[in-house]
This record gives structure tokens, C-alpha cells and sequence, in this order.
């Protein structure tokens, strides 16, 4: 084992550096693994871009702000190096690590909502993460791949959890019609979750194009583009019903307005994510037609890590999104694409190209 590697430092908005920092020692209880790939989503833009934030876990928990320099990454996947010894897993496996660290003890962690526990942390934000040669992570986050996936489509493993974590808080039954507004990464992982959990009529909406076209391929029974006349629309799509889940899933201006329109009477609306901005909704007209909105957020490492990767190992998902992975190097430019609109797919981040450079 070398004594450092290869990480790259978030100090602040719009500087991450790469450094040659000491090779983590694993505590008891965590296990060393050797990253392989690892990803970015909007929460890394948006922390490149305005943080450090860290949202939300230390808004609601702000004894578990990390102040100094951090190695960020929550979406990752490597091959392990050093073994827990009671955590069933062996040197030379490879895993897909959750985001979030959770203490097991906790009210929320005894009902199996791990993901909100109160002592609740996240790799990458408030503990250093994957966008380095090593990261030692709680044994408990890590679970084993399925034989024969490839790493650039296990490295969707944590996003796709999140977006299965959301499909099951919709609370969707067999026979529901659910209309998913947005066909980007997030919507088309709430749309692989929904396709595996369950037998629902699924409708997507954005704009023409290939987003549609691959949410097509995933598992839509129907792709629709925004309109003037998008409640009709869908409503003539459905044979004159209104969907009884509305999944609000592209954080836009106004979606989540107009999912409460979209939804029948006492159906069901869920915002997906954090929206821009503070969504101005109508609840006189929510409380009148008894709609209930849900939230959701990250996932249940659990059950939903486990789920992710047998939706990976069955489906085109993986192929889908997948692109070659890029070293630590190009971090800091990937992350400016990503908060610019620019990536179509996921970037994974392969850190062991930075140490061979
Ligand atoms: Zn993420
Ligand atoms: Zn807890």
C-alpha cells in the first residue's frame, strides 16, 4: 500500500485541487477501497458552484457541518483493498458504496428509514469520498456487484438507488397511471425504478427529442412534450383520466405547479429532489381535490443499493448513460459542464487514470 495517493480537494466554490494526500487508515468497523469509478451529480455542481453548502444534512444537523477541506464523491464504485472482518466481504470484491452514513440506533434508523437518521452523514460532504485513489467508507454502505456488470454501468449504481427511492415514496399501485415530468438522468432513474417495482402505465414528459427517445427505451408506455394544452393532452393520452401520480422530476420552473394540475382528484403529486427556487403551489386547490405531495431524498442504502444494481445487471439502463470515464484531472471541467447544462448521460470520474498519468 502506497503511504499517499492521488485525491482532489474541495476547498471552496470553483477550487478543487488535486493533492498527494496520506492513503486513509480504516477505523473499526469501515473498509479501504480502492475507487474505480466515481460520479458527479447536481448536488457536487451545485456545491462547486455555491458551497460550501453542504445541503441539506447540516441545515437540519449543523453540529455535522465539515468546515475544512474535503475529498468530495458520493457515487462510487471500487474494488476492496482492505477487508472488515465482520462485514462478509473480501479483499478483491467489488462493491457500490451509498452516500450516506447512518448510526443504526436512532428512531428513524429502527424503522428503516436510514436516510433520515439523526446522526445521518454524507460521503463527500460532510466525510471524505470517492474522487481519490482510496477512500475508507462504514462497511455497512458497501454492497457486493453482480458478476460480469461493467464498472461505467455499476458507477450509476447510488443515483439510480436515489431514483428508486423516489419511485417507491410515490406510493404508486399495480395499475396506477404515473406521469413522469422530465426525461434527464434523475427521471429516467425514477422511470427504471418504476418499471421494476411495480405494473404501472407510465407516461413521460419533456422535450422531443433523445431524452424521450431513451425513455422510450426504458419503459414508457407514452412520451409527451410540453404544450399549452399539456393537462388535455395527457388527459386525452390516458383515455380521458387524469394520471393517479404525478413524479415531478426536473426541478424546472413551475413543474411542480403544474403537476398538481396534471393529477386527478385525490391522487398523488411528488416533488423529486430540491426545485430552484421556492415553488409557489396551490394548496386552497390541493386541499379542495385532497392531493397529497410527497418528498424524497437520497436513499435507503439497505434496500434500495440492492435494488439499483439488479435494475443495472437486467436493464439497458447502464448502457444508456454510461460514457468513458475521465481522470481526477478533469474534475473541475466536468463540473462546470454539468452546472452548465452540458452533459447529456453521467460522467465518471476513473482515479486511477490521474495516478497513471
Ligand atoms: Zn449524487
Ligand atoms: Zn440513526
Amino acid at each position: 500500500m502506497p503511504p499517499t495517493m492521488k485525491a482532489a480537494v474541495y476547498h471552496g466554490a470553483r477550487d478543487i485541487r488535486l493533492e498527494e494526500v496520506a492513503v486513509p487508515t480504516p477505523a473499526a468497523g469501515e473498509t479501504l477501497v480502492r475507487v474505480l469509478r466515481s460520479g458527479i451529480c447536481g448536488t457536487d455542481a451545485s456545491e462547486w458552484i455555491n458551497g460550501p453548502k453542504v445541503f441539506p444534512v447540516e441545515r437540519r444537523h449543523s453540529h455535522s457541518r465539515h468546515l475544512g477541506p474535503i475529498i468530495p464523491g458520493h457515487e462510487f464504485v471500487g474494488e476492496i483493498v482492505t477487508a472488515d472482518p465482520d462485514s462478509g466481504l473480501a479483499v478483491g470484491d467489488l462493491v457500490a458504496s451509498g452516500a450516506g452514513v447512518w448510526c443504526g440506533t436512532c428512531r428513524r434508523c429502527r424503522e428503516g428509514r436510514t436516510n433520515q437518521c439523526v446522526r445521518y452523514k454524507t460521503l463527500g460532504l460532510n466525510l471524505n469520498g470517492g474522487m481519490a485513489e482510496f477512500v475508507s467508507v462504514p462497511s455497512m454502505t458497501l454492497c457486493p456487484l453482480p458478476a460480469g456488470l461493467p464498472l461505467d454501468h455499476a458507477g450509476l449504481a447510488q443515483p439510480l438507488a436515489v431514483g428508486i427511492h423516489a419511485a417507491r415514496r410515490a406510493g404508486a399501485r399495480d395499475g396506477d397511471s404515473v406521469v413522469v415530468i422530465g426525461a434527464g438522468a434523475i427521471g429516467s432513474f425514477v422511470l427504471a425504478g418504476l418499471s421494476h417495482l411495480g405494473d404501472f402505465d407510465i407516461t413521460v414528459i419533456d422535450f422531443p427529442g433523445g431524452r424521450l427517445d431513451r425513455a422510450a427505451r426504458l419503459g414508457a408506455a407514452r412520451c409527451l412534450s410540453p404544450s399549452r394544452s399539456l393537462v388535455d393532452d395527457v388527459r386525452d393520452a390516458l383515455g380521458g383520466r387524469k394520471p393517479d401520480v404525478v413524479i415531478e422530476a426536473s426541478g424546472a420552473a413551475g413543474q411542480l405547479a403544474r403537476a398538481l394540475e396534471l393529477v386527478t382528484d385525490g391522487g398523488r403529486v411528488q416533488a423529486v429532489g430540491i426545485p430552484k427556487g421556492s415553488p409557489e403551489i396551490d394548496i386552497h386547490a390541493m386541499v379542495f381535490r385532497e392531493i397529497t405531495l410527497e418528498t424524497t431524498l437520497a436513499h435507503v442504502c439497505d434496500t434500495d443499493l440492492p435494488a439499483a444494481l439488479r435494475i443495472l445487471a437486467d436493464s439497458p439502463l447502464g448502457g444508456e448513460f454510461s460514457r468513458a470515464p475521465v481522470g481526477l484531472d478533469h474534475l473541475s471541467a466536468s463540473l462546470d459542464d454539468l452546472a452548465a447544462g452540458r452533459v447529456e448521460g453521467k460522467i465518471l470520474i476513473d482515479p486511477s487514470q490521474e495516478a497513471l498519468a
